[in-house]
């Protein structure tokens, strides 16, 4: 079952992603988690990426759809039960196209699109307090999931640190990036009948039990 998170910067998809995976045979696919490890590598990828990334605007279509196919090729069992997550991806139109496209040839198709309806005001909040793991990825927020102890990992015990990304000003950017150029998703899926809203407002465990409502509703 292939299940894209679409959403603003902040949303929570992430979060989402992550309680997924505890619960479900899932696999996640986080086009923003592929660049900052090109970026901690120093590959030709990262270097080219991590302009765009600093700035707050996307990196180019045609440097971002190939990662995504490697990703979802290396998955070995593509079955009805297994759940692959496409968290911050497509993020455009041709993204998304590209996508249908990959998937027809694959003989797959998008299941279901999870939107995360979360207003301006709670994003930059989130973001601003966002913190993660330099190692193993977890995520945490300042105020409504800080770890035991400040700065340190949770569940690897590794440093904490807040992306570059993250500060106020690109924060602002990467919303009106979103407005401008992936928001027209929602009705891109809306209109393929299989877009699924869900109120990122309230906490992480609520929004996952709305999930899994509404996904059983459907499946
Ligand atoms: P968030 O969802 O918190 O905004 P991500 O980790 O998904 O952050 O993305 C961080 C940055 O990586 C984006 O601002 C953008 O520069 C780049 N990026 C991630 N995914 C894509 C994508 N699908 N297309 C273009 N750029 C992307
Ligand atoms: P995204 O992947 O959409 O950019 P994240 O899952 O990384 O978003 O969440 C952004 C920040 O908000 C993180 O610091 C996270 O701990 C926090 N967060 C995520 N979901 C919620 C929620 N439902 N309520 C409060 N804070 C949340
Ligand atoms: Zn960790």
């Amino acid at each position: 079952m292939n299940i894209i998170l679409l959403g603003p910067p902040g949303a929570g998809k992430g979060t989402l992603a992550n309680k997924i995976k505890e619960e479900k045979d899932a696999v996640q696919i986080a086009t923003g988690d592929i660049f900052r490890y090109n970026i901690s590598n120093e590959t030709d990828l990262g270097l080219k990426a991590k302009a765009y990334m600093d700035r707050g605007d996307l990196v180019p279509d045609e440097l971002t759809v190939d990662l995504v196919w490697d990703a979802f090729d290396k998955i070995d069992s593509k079955d009805d039960k297994k759940i692959v997550l496409f968290d911050g991806f497509p993020r455009t139109i041709d993204q998304a196209k590209a996508l249908d496209l990959g998937m027809k040839e694959r003989g797959q198709k998008i299941d279901q699109v999870v939107y995360f309806d979360v207003d301006e005001d709670i994003l930059v909040e989130r973001i601003s307090g966002r913190r993660v793991c330099t190692n193993c990825g977890a995520t945490f927020h300042v105020k409504n999931n800080p770890p035991k102890v400040e700065g340190v990992c949770d569940v690897c015990g590794e440093k904490l640190i807040q992306r570059d990304d993250d500060t106020e000003k690109t924060v602002e950017k990467r919303i009106h990036v979103y407005n401008s150029q992936t928001a027209v998703l929602i009705d891109y899926y809306k209109d393929q009948g299989i877009l699924l809203s869900i109120d990122g407002t309230n906490s992480p465990d609520e929004v996952f039990d709305e999930f899994n409502d509404k996904l059983g509703e459907i499946s």
